[in-house]
């Protein structure tokens, strides 16, 4: 199986170790061989797309950002990873820094940008730790700072550390919280490629979509565009938890089938028991049936076919005594919680979820409630600022939808006394917090 993030790697990669295996030669090739518009063009060739979520193609999104212009320009990496069920960017930031970094310099140097921040969440000090110690040695060595490399390209990497909000994670909020501002996010348009941060160009990249910058350079972007999915190429980190025998983050080929990487390489299901469900990239997006599970196959074109999404691949696996009632209340629990209260459907819809949710599991819902939720849910989908809204709603509307009969059998009562509507109304944020 092809790896591109993680080879040759047992544990830390240390800068002697990942130059001895030919690290910084991307960065050392493009300085010296390539125009900044070479490597977009590169980058574009090999179709990378965003691993970040949202699968945006990378070189697409770099040619966005103007070439000539007097204004200052911004990479900004995001690594603020929080979504439950996604802990794949740690791999790098502990294993392969370096790579993440010599794809950070290649990315300013093709988009012309002289600043570079990388966002990590305050609470991951270790990585932050980390990747502040491999950024003191790079600008020893010269790699970063003034003159990269001997080149006449010069640029500044700092780290930016969050103050732990998931909403930080999205792109618009991310930036404003780099500004020192509330991590609110902005309404789009304008994209950031034209009014980012402090109102400048900034592109806005997740860490492992950068890290697969240097391999591209390297073996070139037919090699890269073979290697899994011809729609969506190259590797994932599929980072796999839940019931399963090996949780843990593999590397494997977009388009490997769901069960070759549940079976074959985490082990199965734990303690002998079948599989229920399956949540494919994160909890923001639409679970699995089992035999939906058995079809799958994991890129970004493949799932579609089930209305689910790859998202961060963030696998969660669930066996045959898992409560799907109570998974869906915890996760909707989770997103009532980060929503940042600017948009009436999200601050108030994902409490009214959380809300119904709860009364199910107290035993006094009633049978319409499963279609309220489908309801609550399709009004907050698509009209809200930024993509939280969505990542509420679809596992509510779509557990519901693929489960149905179970959520079902927990209403015991078809008729039960209304719940005052105005109380449903007047429920507190803070009511939730414990
Ligand atoms: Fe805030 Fe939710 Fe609106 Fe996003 S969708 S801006 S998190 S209220």
């Amino acid at each position: 199986m092809t790896k591109i993030i993680l080879k040759d790697i047992d544990d830390l990669n240390t800068l002697e170790v990942y130059e001895a295996n030919g690290g910084f030669s991307a960065l050392k090739k493009v300085l010296k061989e390539m125009k900044a518009d070479e490597v977009i063009e590169e980058v574009k060739k090999s179709g990378l797309r965003g691993r970040g979520g949202a699968c945006f193609p990378t070189g697409l999104k770099w040619s966005f950002m103007p070439k000539v212009t007097d204004k200052p320009k911004f990479l900004c990496c995001n690594g603020d990873e929080s979504e439950p069920g996604s802990f794949k960017d740690r791999e790098i930031f502990e294993r392969n820094p370096y790579q993440f970094l010599e794809g950070t310099l290649i990315a300013c140097y093709a988009m012309g940008i002289k600043t570079a921040y990388i966002y990590i969440r305050g609470e991951y000090y270790r990585w932050i730790n980390i990747i502040e110690e491999c950024i003191n040695q790079l600008y020893k060595k010269g790699y970063i700072g003034k003159n990269v490399a001997g080149s006449s390209f010069s640029t500044d990497i700092y780290i930016h550390k969050g103050a732990g909000a998931y909403i930080c994670g999205e792109e618009s909020a991310l930036m404003s919280s780099i500004e020192g501002q509330r991590g609110y996010p902005r309404v789009k348009p304008p994209f950031p490629a034209q009014f980012g941060l402090w109102g400048y160009p900034t592109t806005i990249n997740n860490i492992e979509t950068i890290t697969n910058i240097p391999e591209i350079i390297n073996r070139g972007s037919k090699w890269f565009a073979s290697v899994g999915e011809p729609k969506h190429p190259g590797t994932l980190l599929f980072g796999i938890s839940g019931h399963i025998n090996k949780p843990g983050v593999y590397e494997l080929e977009t388009g490997t089938p769901l069960m070759t990487i549940i079976n074959e390489y985490c082990g199965g299901v734990w303690r002998g028991k079948s599989l229920k469900a399956v949540i494919p990239g994160g909890s923001s997006v639409p679970p699995l049936t089992r035999d939906e599970a058995l079809k799958a196959k994991m890129d970004s074109e493949s799932l579609k076919e089930f209305n689910s999404a790859i998202g961060t691949a963030g696998i969660i696996v669930m066996d045959q005594d898992t409560d799907l009632l109570e998974v869906l209340t915890r996760i909707t629990y989770f997103y009532f919680h980060e929503s940042c209260g600017q948009c009436t459907p999200c601050r108030e819809g994902c409490g009214w979820m959380l809300r119904i949710l709860r009364r199910i599991s107290e035993g006094k819902g009633r049978m319409s409630d499963l279609d309220l939720l489908i309801s609550v849910a399709d009004n907050i989908e698509g009209n809200t600022i930024c993509a939280l809204g969505d990542a509420a709603a679809w596992p509510v509307k779509w557990t519901i939808r693929k489960f149905r009969g179970e959520f079902e059998s927990k209403i015991q009562k078809e008729e039960i006394e209304l719940p005052n509507i105005n109380k449903v109304h007047s429920i507190r944020h803070t009511d939730y917090y414990t």
